[in-house]
């Protein structure tokens, strides 16, 4: 379905950002991956990705919260593929604390990873999609884009920031063939939510089942977790040409969240 595009997926290296890039390289893009860990993991990632699916994977280890290395990465995958026609802004951290207790380098830093590094991302492919006329932008923003829960001021702002941001993009470039979407999960079990249950846990001082069940699934109707596979299979979707009309939507996947 993918076949002779190619894709960008910041924070690949892990959870929702690895699961997309896995099912766009089985659609038969081929792929950058992008974001931190273990460079001998994620060269074994990238090596089965390639033997897996047939396609290109290579990997850029660029910090998305820096515009000059973002723009180092949409150059180099154009270069490597000739061309990037599908960015995911996937990258993104948590922090949690009551707003005057709210550290001003966090309240930055999840800006810059979260929000801004989408801003640079979509500026840096623009140009190369416009002059193809074929676009696919896709952010991951959250269940916190379209609704809010206390202690997270800073991860709420930058999720809202984000729909707003793709709205935007999604308006200025339909004439260019270019479409811009955002996915709202809920809950997903990914490292980053393992965290949070073993940070919220240890502050209630309470079990993490009952930090899943109570805290996390509480407004979540269908009270399981979203896979990352159903993620991916959206981003799939909003990827290939039969979601060329779809643009500016903010489409929440998060078990009836956000119904209430
Ligand atoms: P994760 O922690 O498993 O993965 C985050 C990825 O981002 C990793 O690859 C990490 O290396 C990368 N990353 C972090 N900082 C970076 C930086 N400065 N530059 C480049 N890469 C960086 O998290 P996840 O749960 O898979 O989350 C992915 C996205 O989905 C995030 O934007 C998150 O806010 C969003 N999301 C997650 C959930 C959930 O429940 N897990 C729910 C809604 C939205």
């Amino acid at each position: 379905m993918l076949q002779h595009k190619s894709a960008v997926v910041t924070g690949s290296t892990s959870g929702i950002g690895l699961g997309i890039a896995r099912a766009l390289a089985r659609s038969g893009a081929d792929i950058m991956l992008n974001g931190f860990g273990n460079p001998a993991e994620i060269e074994f990632t990238r090596g089965e990705m390639q033997r897996q699916f047939g396609t290109r994977v290579r990997y850029s280890t660029a910090d998305v919260s820096r515009p000059e290395e973002v723009r180092a990465m949409i150059a180099a995958a154009e270069t490597a593929f000739g061309k990037v026609d599908i960015v995911v802004n996937n990258a993104g951290i948590q922090h949690v604390a009551p707003i005057e207790e709210f550290a001003d380098e966090r309240w930055d830093a999840v800006m810059a990873i979260n929000l801004s590094s989408a801003f640079h991302v979509i500026k840096a492919a623009a140009p190369g999609m416009k002059a193809r006329r074929f676009g696919r932008i896709i952010n991951v923003a959250s269940a916190h884009g379209l609704t809010a829960s206390p202690f997270k001021s800073a991860y709420v702002a930058a999720k809202h920031g984000l729909v707003g941001l793709s709205k935007t993009v999604a308006v200025e470039l339909a004439e260019f063939g270019i479409t811009s979407n955002t996915i709202c999960p809920g809950y997903v079990k990914t490292p980053l939510v393992e965290q949070q249950i073993a940070d919220q846990a240890r502050a209630h001082n309470i079990p993490p089942e009952q930090v899943v069940r109570e805290v996390m699934l509480s407004h979540q109707a269908r009270k399981s977790f979203v896979e990352v596979e159903e993620l991916a299979a959206l981003a799939v979707f909003l990827a290939s040409d039969a979601a060329a009309s779809m643009t500016g939507t903010a489409l929440a996947m998060d078990g009836g969240w956000t119904l209430h």
